[in-house]
């Protein structure tokens, strides 16, 4: 119920219960009114009647009485009058005229108390008044009742009673109160008209209020809220407009912001309020995640990240991360539906090996087959899967596509996949400058754990290395082999036939030397010709076969060295870890013991690490 309807309801409540108890007072006031002038009229009548009947008594013409009474009637207003004699008169003077010596009731009443009574009554439909007056000897005047009349003064002589109708007055009062009552109506009526006139702004500015609150809490600031008067509620339209428009005009500002940050393309219709308090949600979220993966150590750490971001905050559980390698000749599959994997699980494997088919390596641009269906080839979810739509997105890296996010979802996902799509590629552009570091300190401190020759690890990187090693070896409860090895005579080699001949003859022996031993063995360049070689879970006897190997490869290896061709030999020492030492660095030093036995034996051969080469020798 608005204002104006519970003011007007107010005020006809008041107007009609002012009205009842004005009726009510104007009734009782002219009953009576009616009542105190019909007995006045009647008193009157009554001592008109009686001057007449001394008169009368006097000039001896009492007998004539009764057309008097008659006479009487014709006195506007009366109905009926007559006099009765009272007892004590009927026994001086007799019974009287007919209608004189039967008194009624009340007039024996009246007659017995000496005290006039009044009542109202109906008759045949209509409002009459009787008065009953009595008539008292006195002694008073000349003459007086007693010369005549042999009574005592205070006695009753007889009495008058008198009816008129007092239908005429009710009907006045009536009308009169009706009138007044007109009037009284008419006024409220006005009165809540202008009322309701007055409220009409209050009313519909509150509407006009209500309704742009509404508006406002559906994100749209456009409302007007039209000001009616210049008094303060054309105020509050006046204010209400102003903090609409600031408020529009702020959002708007900062949506666009947030939009262009996003480059999130605005919905038709959509809430502006609550699409930006997403937007900056998503964007807070987005600038937690860089600093999180700002402190991760590794690049898998951040893809492991990105993939919990994934799976967590998009809601995303069908996906693959690539990353390109270095050379940009090979590309690996890093996590696939949130599980670390090696292979692929959406796309055709051959993008692994040949990067060059996946479009958005390609092209670097955002690949969407939900607004391009069927756009790349190489999208291939596995038959079991049924169908799917894919959006993969580049992160740049060092100007080139580092890695890929491939996003996989069914078709009616579509919607929801591209809605995300604008916050996803905010993280992915938090992610890429973390990534480029990431990446490019990896190769820089590569680059200081190998040698550039040979491609070989250096020595730096087994000191980093050996705490792993160690741990590892000691896990397993294994054994290593530390194999020590020098060219012999490689001096002469520089000397015969310059720097560049050595350089080779050391590039051609670094392959030999990675070829001959398993991946996972270390193969370390750990001076100018000497290189030191580990053999994980390889025992001293299983390493010399090893060793022997190598040597025998070494001795038939061919250096071409312009028109001549050249021959080196090597030595080789070999000692075990944990075997014949407790420390690792202690091993080596075993192993460099055996490889100086080798060279003073004679070179070109194996010679196994033995404690008492160790005694033999303190001055090592
Ligand atoms: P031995 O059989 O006793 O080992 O005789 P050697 O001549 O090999 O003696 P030594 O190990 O003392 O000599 C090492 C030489 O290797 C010294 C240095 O000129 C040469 N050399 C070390 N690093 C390089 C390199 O990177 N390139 C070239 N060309 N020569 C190197
Ligand atoms: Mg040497
Ligand atoms: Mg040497």
């Amino acid at each position: 119920m608005n204002l104006n309807t519970k003011v007007t309801l107010f005020f006809i409540a008041i107007a009609v219960t002012l009205m009842a108890v004005l009726v009510a007072i104007s009734l009782y006031a002219f009953r009576s009114f009616s009542i105190a002038s019909a007995t006045e009229h009647i008193r009157t009548a009554g001592e008109v009647v009686r001057v007449h009947l001394t008169e009368s008594m006097i000039n001896g013409v009492i007998d004539r009485r009764e057309s008097f009474l008659k006479r009487m009637l014709e006195v506007q207003g009366l109905r009926s009058a007559r006099v009765v004699r009272s007892p004590e008169l009927e026994r001086q003077f007799g019974q009287g005229l007919n209608m004189e010596s039967r008194p009624d009731a009340i007039e024996r009443q009246v007659m017995a108390g000496g005290r006039a009574t009044f009542e109202i009554f109906e008759e045949d439909g209509e409002t009459m008044f009787r008065g009953t007056i009595p008539y008292i000897a006195t002694s008073h005047g000349t003459p007086n009742c007693l010369q005549c009349h042999q009574v005592s003064e205070g006695s009753v002589l007889g009495a008058v009673t008198m009816t008129m109708s007092i239908d005429g007055l009710r009907d006045k009062a009536l009308w009169t109160v009706a009138g007044i009552t007109g009037a009284v109506a008419l006024f409220a009526l006005l009165l809540v008209l202008l009322l309701r006139r007055l409220l009409r702004p209050i009313s519909e500015t509150a509407t006009a209020v209500e309704h742009a609150v509404q508006r406002a809490l559906d994100g749209d600031f456009k409302a007007h809220v039209e000001q009616q008067t210049n008094d303060e509620i054309g105020q509050i339209a006046n204010d209400m407009n102003r903090l609409l428009r600031f408020l529009d005009n702020g959002l708007n500002r900062i949506g666009m912001s947030v939009a262009r940050l996003t480059e999130r393309p605005a919905t038709p219709g959509e809430n502006l309020l609550t699409a930006t308090i997403d937007m900056v949600d998503g964007l807070s979220k987005a600038s937690h995640f860089k600093q999180a993966i700002e402190e991760d150590e590794t690049k898998s750490e951040i893809y492991q990240r990105l993939s919990t971001t994934l799976q967590q905050e998009f809601g995303r559980g069908e996906f693959s991360l690539y990353e390109i390698a270095s050379n940009k000749k090979q590309m690996k599959s890093i996590i696939v539906d949130g599980e670390a994997a090696d292979g692929c699980r959406w796309c055709d494997p051959e993008i692994l090996v040949r990067p060059e088919a996946c479009r958005v390596r390609r092209t670097g641009h955002v690949v969407d087959s939900i607004d391009n269906p069927g756009i790349c080839y190489a999208f291939q979810p596995p038959a079991e899967a049924g169908e799917r739509r894919h959006v993969c997105f580049p992160i740049i890296q060092s100007g080139a596509v580092g890695s890929i996010v491939q996003i996989v979802c069914t078709p009616d996902e579509e919607n929801k996949l591209h809605e995300c799509a604008p916050l996803l590629q905010v993280y992915l552009r938090e992610t890429a400058p973390v990534l480029e570091t990431k990446r490019l300190m990896e190769s820089l401190r590569d680059s200081t754990l190998r040698d550039p020759m040979t491609g070989l690890n250096n020595r730096r990187f087994l000191e980093e290395y050996v705490e792993t090693l160690v741990a590892g070896v000691q896990r397993k409860r294994a054994h290593a082999a530390v194999l020590m090895l020098d060219l012999d005579y490689f001096k002469m080699v520089n000397d015969t036939y310059g720097h560049d001949a050595g350089d080779a003859v050391i590039k051609a022996l670094s392959t030999v030397l990675k070829q001959s031993v398993r991946a996972s063995d270390l193969v370390i360049r750990y001076g100018g010709e000497e290189f030191l070689i580990v053999l994980l879970d390889s025992t001293a006897e299983q390493a010399c076969v090893i060793a022997e190997k190598i040597r025998t490869e070494v001795e038939a290896l061919k250096i071409q060295i312009g028109s001549t061709v050249l021959k080196k030999t090597i030595s080789i020492g070999i000692a075990d870890f944990p075997g014949d030492s407790s420390t690792f660095w202690q091993a080596v030093k075993f192993a460099d013991i055996a490889l100086y036995q080798a060279k003073e034996t004679g070179r070109n051969r194996v010679i196994r690490f033995t404690p008492e080469m160790w005694s033999n020798n303190e001055d090592y």
